[in-house]
């Protein structure tokens, strides 16, 4: 992070949330020359997400430019989605549709954050700091109240707290999460557990059934291995629950309600057995043998929230404080890390000049909110592809496939191609 030679002149900039794109927020502003403090609610016990994600492979190559992940990040290559169907003639290994091509990287979501985290020095990292309100939020200078009663003001406050964002809710009350009918089941396996890596190798492997899909693929494991062995099976299969079953669901077994997700180990043993005897009917035998082997399963509800806008006056969002998009639109951590460069950019541009900065600020956010809310509208194309109505595959082949993606998918992916 850069050296900020007189932090009196600085603008002074408050990041709430120290996750993906907090850690990129304060890391781009303070490049940009700001005096940044950045307030996280936990600790600093190790964050993580599960374990996948998957880049599109030019957005790695700008993260390693601009010096917010390290040049040798563990990744490999990710060059298709193996669209596979469990048929009568292959219930081993089932039947392969459509290798649609892709250009992705597989990465380890605890690593992304490490990276990132690193390039924040500890002096502006503050753990166990929750914001409890954002107040003045029309003036030059928003106020920010912590749980313990301290207020601070400052010139700039960006809210990166993550999907249940208590900045989008100031901003904008009625942005809404919408409940998209269905939820991840996610889950993640040792490679060294498994009897055959080879059916693997070739990509991300997606398992269409009757009301959804199983996605498995390798990322590096939790070390950063990328070698054979010492790989994560990384799995996760969409499952729908009515919203009146929703509670129900996200109930853990120890009665506590959970919003949004439910965390390793908090799932009923019944819900994971009754889900665990759903995937041995829909998936082929070898991947039904990676979930029954994995435990300590968890799960999350999908949400759409396209949001009005990503500012109001000096109090911005970004990551998935700001547009929420259904995991299948690969927008995941990106989108905070975008939002981040380009914050960054635009208060570099605007450097001490108040209005040049309120102008850069609107311009930002008009960009990003078109960007993020079309990432939404995007997830949901693929969420009504794949889940809601996704056909029967096992009848159709790579032609068939593409000119049915091609029907029901129109808007332009980052990752995903129709042809090679
Ligand atoms: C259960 C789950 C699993 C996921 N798995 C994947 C995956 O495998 N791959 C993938 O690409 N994406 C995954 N995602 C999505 C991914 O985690 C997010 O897209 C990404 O982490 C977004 O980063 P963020 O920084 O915007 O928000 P978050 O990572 O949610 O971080 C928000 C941060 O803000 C802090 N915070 C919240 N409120 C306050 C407050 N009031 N005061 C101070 N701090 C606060 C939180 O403690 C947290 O550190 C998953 C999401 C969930 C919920």
């Amino acid at each position: 992070m850069a050296e900020q030679a007189d932090t009196r002149a600085a603008l002074e900039v408050a990041v709430v949330g120290g996750s993906i794109a907090g850690c990129a927020v304060a890391i781009e502003l303070a490049r940009a020359g700001c005096a940044v403090t950045l307030f996280e609610r936990s600790g600093e016990e190790l964050k993580d997400r599960g374990a996948g994600i998957g880049v599109p492979a030019a957005v790695i190559d700008t993260l390693i430019a601009r010096d917010l992940v390290d040049g040798d990040i563990a990744r490999f290559p990710a060059p298709a989605f193996l669209r596979i169907s469990r048929t009568a003639e292959a219930p081993d290994y089932g039947r392969l549709a459509w290798a649609q091509p892709a250009v992705m990287l597989a990465l380890n979501w605890g690593s992304l954050y490490r990276n990132l985290r690193r390039r924040v020095p500890d002096a502006v990292y503050r753990t166990r700091c929750q914001v409890t309100d954002v107040r003045n939020l029309d003036d030059r200078r928003p106020r920010v109240v912590l749980a313990d009663g301290r207020e601070h003001d400052f010139d700039l406050v960006v809210c990166a707290d993550g999907y249940a964002s208590l900045g989008r809710r100031l901003l904008f009350p009625r942005a809404t999460m919408a409940y998209a009918g269905y939820v991840l089941w996610r889950g993640a396996l040792a490679e060294a557990a498994l009897d055959d890596p080879a059916p693997l190798e070739r990509g991300i492997h997606a398992l269409g059934y009757a009301g959804g899909h199983g996605i498995f693929y390798f990322v590096p494991g939790p070390d950063g291995g990328v070698a054979r062995g010492r790989r994560l099976v990384n799995w996760g299969m969409y499952h729908p629950v009515p919203a009146a079953e929703l509670t129900a669901f996200m109930t853990a077994a120890d009665g506590t309600l959970h919003e949004g997700s439910l965390p390793p180990g908090a799932m009923p043993a019944a819900t994971e057995a009754g889900l665990k005897a759903l995937a041995t009917r829909r998936l082929p035998r070898y991947y039904d043998a990676i979930v029954q082997r994995s435990q300590g399963t968890f799960a999350y509800a999908i949400y759409d929230c396209p949001v009005p806008g990503y500012r109001r006056g000096r109090v911005c969002l970004a990551g998935d404080a700001g547009a929420f998009a259904r995991p299948h639109s690969g927008a995941g951590a990106l989108k905070g890390m975008h939002d981040a460069i380009a914050l960054g950019a635009a208060v570099a541009a605007a450097g001490q000049d108040g209005q040049a900065l309120d102008a850069a600020l609107a311009a930002w956010d008009t960009e990003r909110t078109a960007e993020n809310n079309r990432l939404v509208r995007f997830g949901q194309q693929l969420g009504h592809a794949f889940v809601d109505a996704i056909p029967d595959w096992s009848g159709m082949d790579a032609a068939a496939m593409a000119a049915w993606y091609e029907s029901v998918v129109t808007i332009p992916s980052d990752y995903l191609r129709v042809r090679g």
